[in-house]
C-alpha cells in the first residue's frame, strides 16, 4: 500500500501546549494531544468548546497563539495548509455541481498534474461503494452518496491525516448511523489517521479508537470509548457520554480495593483506583442500564447495593427497553433502563420498588475536583 512507501515521513500527530486566543478570549488552552498514526480519533464536545478551532489549527486554517503541532518528526505549526499532508472533509461537501463524480474525485490529482487518474478514481469509488456512479452529477446522488464522494475526493491524494469536521451533520439520523459504520470501515481499510470532530457522543463512540472530551477549551478526559463511559472522571464527562444517575454521598474511606461511601444512609462500595479524602463529598454515578429494578419483596438477581423505598414515577416504553423514573425516599428521581426481555410485565406508575446495582458498575467522582 501507499502507506509503506510513506513510512519514513509519516507518524503520530502531536499537539504540544497548543493555545489559541481570539483577542482576549482563549478558545483552546494549552492542549497536549497525541493521535497515534493510523488510529481513529474523535474530538467530542458541546458547541463552543474549541474542537473546530483545534481541527483548523491542524489543517493550517488557524495559527496557534503558542505551542507546536508535529506530524512524526516534522513540525507543521506554521506550514501553509496545502503544504501539509492533511486533508479535510467538511459538513458541506462542496462538490463541483457541473463536474461528474469521477471528475470531482480526480480533482486533487489533476491539480497536482497527474494525467492518468482512471484507475485511482475507480479504486476510490469502489472503496466508498459508489462503483458505477462515475458518470453521474452530484445533483443526481443522495446526501449520503455525496458525502462519500467528498470522502473519496479527500482520500485520493493519500493525506497522512484526514480531518473530518462534523461530516455527517447534514444527514438524517438513519443515514448518519449507516455512514458511521461506513466511515469506520473505510478508515480501517485505508489505515490512515482520522481526526473526527463531533458533538454527538454516540457518533464518537461508534467510530473512534480514542475519544477526547473537550470542554471550555481543554480536554477533560481522553480514552477508549468504553473506558470513558464506564469510568468518567468528572460529572461533565459522565453526563456528556450518555445518561447517569449521580447520587450525592459522603466518602467514608478506603476498605481494601474499594471505597466506602455513605449514600443517603446506605453504605455502598465502589471500586477505587484513586485516593479520596475521608469525609469528603462525592458523587456516586451509575448508568441507568446498570440499575436493576424489582417490585418490593421481589428478587433482584444482583449482589450489591440495594436501595429500598422507591416508587415508579414514570414509565416509557421504547421498544428494546423500558425507561423508568423512580422517586427515591430522599426525593431524587433515578433513571432505570431495562431490556424488554419479556421475563416479567412492565411495572406501572406508583409501584413500590427496590433498586440495586453491582458495585463494580458504579463510579465515584470527587465533588471537590468538580465544580459542575
Ligand atoms: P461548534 O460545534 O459550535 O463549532 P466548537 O467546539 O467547534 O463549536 P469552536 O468553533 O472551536 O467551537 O469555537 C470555540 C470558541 O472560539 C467559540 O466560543 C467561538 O465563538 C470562538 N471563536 C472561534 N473562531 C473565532 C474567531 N475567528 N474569532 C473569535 N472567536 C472565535
Amino acid at each position: 500500500t501507499g502507506r509503506d512507501g510513506d513510512a519514513g515521513r509519516s507518524g503520530d500527530l502531536r499537539l504540544e501546549a497548543v493555545t489559541k486566543e481570539f483577542a482576549s478570549f482563549t478558545a483552546v488552552r494549552s492542549l497536549d494531544l497525541v493521535v497515534p498514526q493510523g488510529s481513529f480519533f474523535a474530538l467530542l464536545g458541546p458547541s463552543g468548546c474549541g474542537k473546530t478551532t483545534t481541527l483548523r489549527m491542524v489543517a493550517g486554517l488557524e495559527t496557534p497563539t503558542s505551542g507546536r503541532i508535529l506530524l512524526g518528526d516534522r513540525e507543521i505549526t506554521a506550514d501553509k495548509p496545502y503544504k501539509r499532508p492533511v486533508n479535510t472533509v467538511f459538513q458541506s461537501y462542496a462538490l463541483f455541481p457541473h463536474l461528474d463524480i469521477a471528475e470531482n474525485v480526480a480533482f486533487g490529482l489533476r491539480r497536482r498534474g497527474v494525467k492518468d487518474t482512471d484507475k485511482q478514481v475507480s479504486d476510490m469509488l469502489d472503496l466508498v461503494e459508489l462503483t458505477g456512479q462515475a458518470k453521474k452529477k452530484p445533483g443526481q446522488l443522495s446526501g449520503g452518496q455525496q458525502q462519500r464522494v467528498a470522502l473519496a475526493r479527500a482520500l485520493i491524494n493519500r493525506p497522512e491525516v484526514l480531518l473530518l469536521d462534523e461530516p455527517l451533520g447534514a444527514l438524517d439520523l438513519k443515514l448518519r448511523r449507516g455512514m458511521q459504520i461506513e466511515l469506520k470501515r473505510i478508515q480501517t481499510e485505508v489505515g490512515l489517521t482520522f481526526v473526527h470532530v463531533t458533538h454527538d457522543q454516540e457518533e464518537a463512540m461508534t467510530m473512534a479508537d480514542t475519544v477526547a472530551v473537550m470542554n471550555g477549551g481543554v480536554i477533560e478526559q481522553m480514552g477508549a470509548p468504553a473506558a470513558l463511559y464506564d469510568n468518567p472522571r468528572s460529572t461533565f464527562v459522565a453526563n456528556f457520554l450518555g445518561q447517569s444517575n449521580l447520587l450525592a454521598g459522603e466518602i467514608l474511606g478506603p476498605d481494601g480495593d474499594v471505597v466506602r461511601v455513605n449514600v443517603h444512609g446506605t453504605t455502598v462500595s465502589i471500586p477505587g483506583d484513586r485516593a479520596h479524602a475521608d469525609g469528603a463529598d462525592g458523587w456516586v454515578g451509575v448508568r441507568p442500564e446498570k440499575v436493576m429494578i424489582a417490585e418490593v419483596g421481589g428478587e433482584i438477581d444482583a449482589p450489591g447495593n440495594r436501595f429500598t423505598g422507591g416508587v415508579v414515577s414514570d414509565v416509557s416504553f421504547v421498544g428494546v427497553s423500558t425507561q423508568y423514573l423512580v422517586r427515591m425516599p430522599w426525593g431524587q428521581e433515578m433513571m432505570v433502563f431495562e431490556q424488554n426481555t419479556g421475563r416479567r410485565p412492565i411495572l406501572a406508575v406508583g409501584t413500590p420498588v427496590d433498586l440495586s446495582w453491582r458495585p463494580e458498575y458504579a463510579f465515584l467522582l470527587d465533588a471537590s475536583q468538580d465544580a459542575s
